[in-house]
Parts: structure tokens; sequence; C-alpha cells
């Protein structure tokens, strides 16, 4: 057994900081790590079965071709990269590299290959992309965008009154120490928990107060908030006439007096009177901070249910003081929320550069001259994760490529032209880019723990072959740089001076650095922070100064990265002020025409009638207590809920007859399972979830075996929100029959 050594979980957003010991190849024990900036030491029951994910026995081990029979034969790396590289410039030369689309770059703990593919991308002149941040966030990114300047988080250790939307943080997290920071919001009487969901959650159960929101109706419930607001008179007036754009809140004041709020707490299935108690604590707030995630931002009216919660935080004054929301200082801002472009067959709304997950297949599946004609998949699996997996697998089969870049055998990669295994995330330098604390705001550049398995390549000399093989750089662009790699400071003068040379060497930046640094073996993928670290010091001065990072942008961005590489257990780099908030915020938009446009129509939008054949709403991926991301694909890492049971209201179990163990057939209009179910008493009437993560092969005694229900062999890619194209995975017509 060895010492402790310092990593970090790789399963949800919050990775927090872990020691781990080794015996031989295998994560033997884990604890979380103190010295952590962030987590403190903190650690949920997940992380304690890693080793599921490290010494799966479906890790890939050799460059795999496929055969004109649908096998796969083991090639060579070289084989691989030539053959890879010279397929997709040939769709390149043929059809122009936005042929070509990049899907993945990293899960929540390995964001560092992601970094490196933005020089095969503009090796091959490919401008699509996505990830499954376009599954999720990017209404909020693209109405945050347009009406703060950018997307904030917010401050729940501090608040007094903290509200979470269609958030289970209990086993979902997202905050720093989710469960030490619910309790002692829980147990504080001078504080309030406010919680909305349809499902009596574990934090629900922790809460002050539990609006149990009919499923899909979140937009009524806010616009019902937003009256009491406005006729109450609980604006933050003397906030909203410093920050809001003149003459935007009487705009936005007239529409929400419109409200019926008597009919909007009807449709939304809660009392008035609860309502309003709620917005009255909320308005009252010393420091009110809140949270809207999946269950609402996978659901019905995504995007407007994400205008209005803002509308909410503005018009309560809830910005820029702790305890409320804040814009942290990053090293790289995933929660772009711009949107300049639309996909080329679709014409779907482009936001962050990320093109909608929903319409991948069809840009694909079509005669359309500029579809997609091959596609990279990188730590991603969408046959498995995004809507209507069938219809995706189709799409998967008719690409004329298909490479794929992943540690295990997915139901992607079998369907793949090429595989190329790589290392696992504790076979090499890895880091995450969900960065988002404040006002102290940490790095953390993960050590490797072992050796690759061998065979496999980290992403970072993936790309590099691939972009050597492209011959997109060579040793002419490299040698300047090498002579200069002792001295951090020449070398950053170097690079600098040749990407201002040739503009065209910015994006091939990752490969250059990762190529020509001077970096220890276990740190050497992180070779394309020290970009980030320039790119940080030339923005974000002050806010490293404060971190003790002061000087000139190079001698910064110098000190940065040698903070990085030595902080094994990560680095505090940006400290912030609450006065930067407001800066970074400036003047605020409240009234959207679009946003208002649409509040209209969901105002006239009649009930939808209940669909005798889908009388039940499916909740088709539902965080539990062993469920993550799904890069253990081993069932045995489950401690408890392998299964992945069905659950159902009390009401409902005993109308069908069904006990907990017992099965039901559950339909919806892609696809018709048997599962089990759990009869709790958290779900309401006509609710019904299963568990995300689930439905991934994993070769067991022999064969392959799948565990549990894939949750998108039921989901449909056109139920999706009508801006941004986000899926409905929340919100899925079901109906149940006793088998
Ligand atoms: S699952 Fe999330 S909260 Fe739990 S230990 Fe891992 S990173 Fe931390």
């Amino acid at each position: 057994m060895t010492d402790w050594k310092p990593t970090a979980c790789i399963l949800c957003e919050c990775n927090c900081g872990l020691e781990v010991q080794l015996e031989g190849r295998r994560l033997v024990k884990f604890r979380g790590d103190e010295r952590h900036p962030s987590s403190q030491g903190y650690a949920c029951e997940k992380p304690h079965r890693l080793d599921h994910y490290q010494n799966g026995s479906d890790r890939l081990t050799s460059p795999l071709r496929k055969r004109s029979d649908g096998t796969f034969e083991e090639i060579s790396w070289d084989t691989a990269i030539r053959e890879v590289a010279a397929r997709l410039a040939a769709v390149r030369d043929t059809y122009g590299g936005d042929a070509i689309f990049y899907y993945g770059g990293g899960g929540q703990g390995n964001h560092l290959g992601g970094a490196y593919s933005t020089a095969t991308r503009r090796a091959l002149d490919s401008r699509y992309h996505s990830s499954a941040l376009a599954q999720e966030k990017t209404g909020e990114f693209w109405v945050s965008d347009r009406m703060m300047g950018s997307a904030t988080r917010a401050d729940f250790e501090h608040c007094d009154v903290g509200m979470f939307i269609g958030k289970n943080p209990w086993h979902s997290h997202s905050i720093p120490r989710a469960r030490v920071t619910l309790k002692e919001l829980s147990r504080d009487p001078a504080r309030t928990l406010i919680v909305i969901d349809p499902r009596r959650t574990e934090t629900a159960e922790l809460a002050d107060i539990h609006l149990a929101v009919r499923p899909g109706t979140d937009a009524w419930l806010m616009l019902a908030m937003l009256a009491v607001l406005i006729e109450d008179g609980l604006v933050a007036t003397e906030f909203v006439a410093a920050h809001v754009a003149a003459g935007e809140y009487d705009t936005v004041a007239a529409v929400l007096r419109g409200i019926d709020i008597a009919k909007a707490c009807e449709r939304c299935g809660i009392a008035e009177a609860d309502v309003r108690r709620t917005v009255h604590v909320i308005a009252k707030a010393r420091a009110f901070a809140s949270f809207e995630d999946l269950g609402v931002q996978m659901n019905r009216d995504s995007t407007v249910v994400s205008y209005l919660h803002r509308l909410l935080v503005i018009l309560t004054g809830s910005i820029g003081k702790p305890g409320t929301h804040y814009v942290p200082t990053t090293l790289v801002d995933l929660a772009n929320g711009e949107a300049k472009r639309t996909s080329p067959v679709a014409g779907a709304r482009i936001v962050g550069g990320l093109v909608p997950c929903n319409v991948i297949a069809d840009e694909i599946l079509t005669d359309h001259p500029k579809r997609y004609r091959a596609m990279i998949v990188e730590a991603a699996n969408p046959a498995h994760s995004l809507a209507d997996s069938k219809r995706m697998r189709e799409a998967l089969g008719a690409l004329e490529t298909l490479v794929v870049i992943d540690v295990a055998m997915s139901e992607t990669a079998q369907l793949a032209h090429y595989v190329l295994p790589a290392s696992s995330q504790f076979e090499k330098a890895e880091a995450t880019f969900f960065n988002f604390d404040f006002p102290r705001n940490y790095f953390h550049l993960r050590r490797r723990l072992l050796s690759p398995t061998p065979n496999t390549l980290p992403e970072a000399e993936i790309h590099a072959r691939l972009v050597e093989a492209l011959g997109a750089i060579t040793e002419a662009t490299l040698a300047p740089l090498r002579a200069v790699a002792g001295n951090l400071s020449m070398y950053a003068m170097t690079m600098m001076s040749s990407v201002m040379t040739n503009p065209k060497l910015a994006p091939l930046a990752p490969v250059i650095l990762y190529r020509t640094m001077e970096l220890p073996d276990d740190a050497r993928q992180g070779a394309v922070v020290f970009g980030l670290a320039v790119k940080a010091a030339m923005q974000h001065g002050p806010s490293l100064a404060r971190a003790g990072f002061a000087g000139a942008p190079i001698e910064v961005a110098v000190k940065l990265f040698e903070a990085i590489l030595a902080g094994e257990s990560g680095v505090v780099f940006a400290i912030d002020e609450w006065t930067d908030v407001m800066k970074r915020v400036g003047t605020m938009h409240v009234a959207l025409p679009d946003m208002l446009d649409e509040v209209a129509r969901i105002i006239a939008r009649p009930v939808a009638a209940l669909d005798d054949a889908f009388p039940y709403v499916l909740t088709a991926g539902e965080r539990r207590s062993f469920t993550a991301n799904t890069i253990i694909r081993d069932p045995a890492w489950r401690k408890k809920g392998g299964d992945g049971a069905l659950r159902i209201s009390v009401g409902d179990a005993e109308r069908l007859g069904v006990a907990t163990g017992e099965r039901v057939r559950l339909t919806t209009r892609r696809d018709s399972v048997v599962v089990a179910v759990e009869v709790s008493a958290s779900m309401q009437v006509g609710h019904i979830a299963l568990p995300n993560g689930l439905g991934l092969g994993y070769p067991t005694a022999g064969s392959q075996v799948t565990t549990g229900i894939a949750p998108n062999e039921l989901t449909s890619t056109e139920d999706r929100d009508s801006f941004v194209g986000t899926p409905w995975h929340k919100h899925v017509p079901a109906r149940l029959e006793r088998v």
C-alpha cells in the first residue's frame, strides 16, 4: 500500500479533492483531502469505489479498426493515427471542415483532453461541436449573458435564504461541501431553505419550505412568484433603479401585473398562500441565494424559466453582496452564452459554440449538402446519453467516418470506424475547468498516479500525433520554443511573438505547448494550462494579484503556473471582492422581447389535456445515491440501487396493484421496457422517475450484460426547448401497465 496521494473525484462537477492509497495498480482507499482549497476534506459516498473506473474490465488496450463484417481488429498507433488523419483530411478536402463534427471533450473531471482537441479541430478546419452542456445549461447561459453579461453562481454558505429549483444537491451536489452547507441552512432557525421540486427529495426533507410543483409547470410558479413580488410591493426598487437599464423594469412590471396569481398557482399546483409566504421570505432576506438545475433545465419552458428565475434574482437585488449571487474569475469561460451562429442543416441556435444535442441526428440523417459526414467523439457517449438513442445510433452509423477516443468500450465506441484508447484520468495529469468558487477561486492540476495502461495514450499525445499527421505543425514551428523551454519567461515571450507573427498558430497552441514545454512526467499533460495562465494574467490582473500573483503579465503567468505545478492539492489562483461583481455585471437587462413574447404565449396556452395514452410524466434520469456520470461502467460500483428501479407514488402503486420489486411495463412514444418499481412516498401521483447512468453494457461472465434501463431509449429529440434545443428529459409522456 502506498502513502496517501492527492487526486480528485471525477464523479460530479465539484471535483472534491481526494487522497488515495494504491496497492499495485488498484485504487484501494480514498478519503477527502483537507488541503484542497474548495472541498477541504469533504467527500460524499460515491468516490470510494472509483477503482471500478480505473480497473474496469472493458478498458481499451489497443487502437481498433472496424472490419467490413462489423468486428474490430487491433492495429498499431502509427497505423491508427495515419489512417484516421487521412480519412478526416479526405472529408475536409472533399466537403470542407464543417462536415466534421466534434462531440465531447471531457466530463466533470477531465477537461484537458478537450482543450487539446482545439488543435485537431483547427487542423481539420472543423467549426461545429457540442458537448453535454448543450443538453443542460445553454438556456441558462444564453439568458444570463443577455441579462447580466455573464452567468452567475450563488453563495449558499453565507445566505440567510437559500433556494433550489429542480435541484437535489444532497445527491447531485454542484455546490462545495453540499451536505454540510444544506445541514447548516436547515438547522439554523434564522435561515430558510426553500426547495422547488415535484418530488420530496432528500434536500426537500431538510427544507423549511417545499413547493411540490406539478411536473412541467415551473414557468407558472415563477410567474406567480414574480407577480406577488410586484403586487405586494416587494421589489428592491433602489437596486433596480441603480442597475437595470432605464425603462425596462416598467415593461416587465406591466406584463407581471397582468398575471392572474390565483390561476397561476392553480396551474402549478401550489396553494397561493404558500407562494405568497415564500415570496415574502425571499424579498425580506438579508441575502438570497438561488440555484436552478436540470429539473427545470431539462423540462418544458426551460429557457423561459431560466429567464424568470433571473428576474427574481435581479428584482430582489440579490447580486453583488455576500450570500447572494456573483460572477467568479475563471481560467476558462465554460458558461459562455453568446449566440452568433446557427447549425448548418437544422438552423438551430448555437449558444457558447455548442450545437444543440437534440439536432445532431437531424444534422446527419439528411441529404442536405452541408450535413456532418464525419465525427470525432472524445470522452463522451452520445449513443447512450443523447435523446432517442435509437435515432442517434442510426445517425452515427450513417457517418463516413466515426472516431472515438475513450478509456472504455462504450456504446458509441462500438459504432466507430476507429477507436483510440485513452489513458485513464489517474494515468495522466488532469484538471477540471468547473472552478466557480468566490471570492477565493482555485485550480487543481492533478498529478498522474499511475503510468498509462500499456498501449493507451493521454489525449494530449493523441491530438499531438493527429495534428502532426495532418501537417499543421512542423519541427520548424517547434524549434524556437524548444530552444528557450528552460526559461518560462523567455518561453512565454517567444510563444506570444510566434502567435502574433502567425495568428493561425493560436488554436494550435495547446499541442505546441505540449510538444515543447519541459515538465515532469507526471504533469506533462498540464502544458496547456500555461496558455491559460498567460491569458488569465492579461485578463484578471487584480484578482490574481490578491492571490499573490502580482507583477507584469508574463511574470504573473510564470508565478501562477509554477504555483499550479507545485500545488498538488490545488491552488487559490484568484481572490475577488464583492464590489467586482457589479462591475462585471454592469447595467442589467430585464425586458428581453422574445422572453416576454413567450410568457404571453404561455399565459394564452390552454392547460394541456391529459393524454390518455401517456398519462404519466417520466423523469428520465434522476440523480440518486449511486448514480453519477457514466464514467464508471461496471455496475458493481453501486452499493445500492443497482437495478435502477422506477420510482412511483403510493397512489399510483395502489391503482396499478404493484408493490416495490414488482415489475411494470413502461411505455413512451419511443419504446417500451419492463422495469421493477420502487414505491416511494416522495413521488406525487402521476410522476415517475428512472435513475440516470444505467443501461450501460458491461462484460460479465463472458458476455455483454446491460444493467438497468438506458433512459434515452425512451426519450424523443423533438421534445426540446424552442430557443436553445435543450431536451425535456424530465418531462417524458409515459404510461404504465402491470406485468
Ligand atoms: S461525487 Fe461530487 S460531491 Fe461526491 S465526492 Fe465526488 S466530487 Fe465530491
